[in-house]
């Protein structure tokens, strides 16, 4: 491996909106060692969440308030707009794929939750990934596993748990439609990113 190579890991997702459990994981992840920064990649629609409807804040919004939240990242989280730019659905081999091409000095490695490890075979291509790029796969539930799945066939463990924040956009959703105040909001939203959902009415809030 170059050691001047950059090590970015790659952390997908709708981020509707973005929250402290996505940033928390991802500050876990590069303090863990695995990776130098992540790259918080908003995907324009899910391919598991064909039907988002009108829940789906625009795409516009979404990379504004990941890169608000990003602020608190210790300079290590970047927000990358790269899959909005590409054919819909984008799927993570396709993005991972491009990203290579586009950035031939960086060393990619893909971030996921132990439950989409679980049904990674059934990913389009998943051997293309596995073979190409180390997959960083992070526990679901506190004092959570987190370990790296090298395509040479080798898993190397953090020494220490990743922190995991049991909370989820669906719920911040809700909160946001019924219950503006709520302790939820506060301590799983950034600041700023609270105060951009309301100035910008999004997800019903407010009304
Ligand atoms: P929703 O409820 O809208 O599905 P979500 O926060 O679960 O929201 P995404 O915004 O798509 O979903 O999440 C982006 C990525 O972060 C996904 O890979 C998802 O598995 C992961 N993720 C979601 N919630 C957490 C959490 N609390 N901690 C760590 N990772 C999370």
């Amino acid at each position: 491996m170059n050691p001047t190579r950059k090590r970015i890991g790659i952390f997908g997702g709708s981020f509707n909106p973005v929250h402290r459990g996505h940033t928390g994981l991802a500050l876990g992840v590069c303090r863990a060692g695995f990776v130098d920064e992540v790259w918080l990649m908003v995907s324009p629609l899910n391919p598991w969440k064909q039907h988002a409807g009108p829940e789906l804040a625009p795409t516009a919004d979404r990379l504004a308030m990941a890169r608000l939240a990003a602020q608190e990242g210790e300079g290590r989280l970047q927000v990358s707009d790269f899959e909005t730019r590409m054919p819909v659905p984008s799927y993570s081999v396709d993005t991972l794929l491009a990203l290579r091409e586009a950035y031939p000095d960086a060393d990619f490695r893909l971030i996921m939750g132990e439950d989409n490890w679980e049904r990674f075979a059934q990913w389009r291509s998943h051997e293309v990934i596995r073979a190409s790029f180390p997959i960083i796969v992070y526990g679901r539930h506190d004092g959570g596993r987190l370990e790296m799945h090298s395509p040479d066939g080798q898993t190397e463990r953090a020494d220490v748990p990743v922190q995991f924040f049991d909370v989820s956009g669906t719920q911040l959703r809700e909160a946001l439609r019924t219950d503006a105040g709520s302790a939820l909001l506060r301590e799983q939203l950034n600041p700023d990113v609270l105060r951009y959902i309301q100035a910008h009415g999004l997800y019903g809030v407010g009304q």
